[in-house]
């Protein structure tokens, strides 16, 4: 079973492409071994069309599909729809693309390129079942007191709410760390999360603090493979600060900058989406690498903007601590979780009354790889799982084929 996870941006199209092997369950919990066979993309498409046939004609000549025939389902890491969440048929049902299109404003970067790239593979491969699997399905079981904003009736009704993000990624780590710590029963648990709903458990409740840190960067809070509550709010522009996006920021501000430094809406939401995080804190890049290096070089900007980003993880990591009453794990992943270890130890620092302690050596030794960096004392284990958004996008697409087959 071929499958094919299409990533789109708005000038990007990026793939991969999974084989499942037909033998291996992909049932309630069954963990679908599969090989990735090839992943590339193009920067600069004006045209998905195109960018498909390029694909395609990639996928041919490395043998590994002869025709659009061969692929037996696409998958889509779709952000946010209006009313609509999970996993879902982006090709039979319309409602992707309406939901899609109905919260463009709340992710301008992400939904117009997902509502026009998935309706050009309808239309470039008729018949080949396409599935949109939403970065907030992983929270539809968050407790209401942790998605409501305190704001009038109104606006929560039109959808003014905390929805959550990397999804994929929270879900990966759930899965994995559940593993890690020896726990089958909840990672078959978070397996079928979206098909069977939180199922019952037996054992002690399992705690997990996942911090997402990348590009975008996002904390969460996972009881027994479940989310219970994440920094990110009602759009992509909230929690931590992002690589030029702004995080957290009072309401006040808004119209305060507005006024006084008389701004129009449209620019106040560029500057927001695309001149802060940590570009607008130092000046110097989006990119954590550079950020570090002019700090090491005394740039006292670049320094704050690595404080902030700190304090604020820290700061997430803490509310699930509180939430979860504890944990049995806390997770890095992503590209800036995954290869820093200064970051991770700067995070950990001075945790040890809550239960937390960092192995400096192990922590030092571990770039961009699975393993364990926790002190042999620390209560809360504390592991790098590498990324794999991707494989639980494929995942998810073949059970919703299969299921609804
Ligand atoms: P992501 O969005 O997960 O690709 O993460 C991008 C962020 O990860 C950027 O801020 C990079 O600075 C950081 N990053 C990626 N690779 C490395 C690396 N090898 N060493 C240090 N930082 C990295």
């Amino acid at each position: 079973m071929n499958i094919l996870v299409a990533n789109l941006g708005s000038t990007s199209f990026k793939f991969r492409l999974f084989r499942f092997d037909p033998a291996t369950s992909l049932g309630a919990g069954g963990a679908g071994a599969a090989t990735m066979l090839a992943k590339g993309g193009y920067e600069r498409v004006t045209d998905y069309g195109q960018a498909i046939d390029d694909c395609l004609g990639e996928l041919k000549t490395a043998g590994h599909v002869r025709t659009a025939a061969d692929l037996h389902g696409v998958g889509f890491k779709t952000v946010l729809g209006k009313n609509l969440t999970g996993c879902l048929r982006a090709d039979t049902d319309s409602r992707v693309i309406d939901a899609l299109n109905g919260f463009k404003e709340i992710a301008p970067a992400h939904n117009p390129p997902y509502a026009l790239g998935i309706q050009r593979f309808r239309e470039k491969l008729p018949g080949v079942p396409l599935v949109a699997l939403f970065e907030t399905a992983f929270y539809q079981w968050v407790p209401e007191a942790a998605t409501r904003y305190a704001v009038p009736q109104a606006w929560h009704d039109a959808g003014v709410r905390r929805y959550g993000f990397h999804g994929a990624s929270h879900k990966f780590v759930a899965e994995r760390s559940a593993e890690l710590l020896g726990r089958a029963d909840i990672a078959d648990r978070v397996r079928a999360l979206y098909q069977a709903g939180p199922t019952p458990t037996e054992g002690a409740p399992l705690r997990v603090v996942s911090c997402h840190l990348g590009g975008s960067s996002s904390v969460t809070g996972i009881r027994d493979g479940v989310a219970i509550g994440t920094s990110m709010g009602l759009s992509p522009q909230s929690g931590l600060p992002q690589n030029n996006r702004v995080g957290d920021l009072d309401s006040a501000a808004v119209p305060f900058v507005m006024k006084t430094l008389g701004l129009p809406l449209a620019e106040v939401e560029r500057q927001m989406t695309k001149e802060s995080g940590l570009l607008g804190l130092s000046g110097v890049g989006n990119d954590l690498r550079d950020v570090k290096a002019a700090a090491a070089q005394g740039n006292a900007r670049a320094r704050v903007a690595l404080d902030v980003f700190i304090h604020s993880t820290r700061h997430w990591i803490g509310a699930f601590l509180a939430e979860l009453n504890g944990a049995d794990a806390l997770v890095f992943t992503a590209g800036i979780g995954e290869n820093n270890p200064d970051i991770r130890a700067a995070i950990c620092a001075q945790l040890d009354g809550v239960g937390l302690a960092i192995d400096e050596a192990k922590n030092n030794a571990l770039r961009g790889a699975e393993g364990e960096i926790s002190a042999a004392g620390s209560r809360t284990k504390i592991f790098v799982i590498p990324a794999n958004e991707e494989l639980v996008v494929a995942r998810e697409t073949l059970r919703c084929i299969s299921a609804k087959n």
